[in-house]
């Protein structure tokens, strides 16, 4: 059994959860764009509706995104090395946080540049 399968399978998870969830708000975007409302005011709200979707949309892909580089650092055994200083990132942080791409060290360093 690989080191971090257990980490593999929860991201394979949340990636399907979050795939099934970014459908859904395709739909429903397509939904509210589909039928036009002819009530200016109701027209109004969905378009409201559809930014919101479209932010919870956006917010899900990036997700996906680091669950995909995640993913794609453990076929290449890259997976928990922090990019930056090439040491072990904990075993706390990646469970706290599995798509972590640097130590916690390297990730405070982050923080206090953008300061
Ligand atoms: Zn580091």
């Amino acid at each position: 059994m690989k080191k971090y399968e257990r980490i593999r399978r929860k991201l394979l998870n949340r990636r399907d959860e979050i795939e099934g969830r970014l459908n859904k708000v395709d739909q429903d975007i397509l939904h509210t764009n589909g039928a036009p409302n002819p009530d200016s005011g109701e027209q109004a709200i969905e378009r409201e509706n559809d930014d919101v979707l479209e932010a919870l949309g956006g917010i899900a892909r990036s997700e996906l995104e680091q669950i995909n580089i995640a993913l794609e650092r453990m076929e290449r055994n890259e997976y928990g090395i922090c990019t930056l200083c090439k040491k072990a990132i904990s075993a706390e942080r990646l469970k706290a946080i599995p798509y972590a791409e640097r130590c916690i060290k390297c990730a405070d360093k982050d923080v206090e540049d953008t300061f």
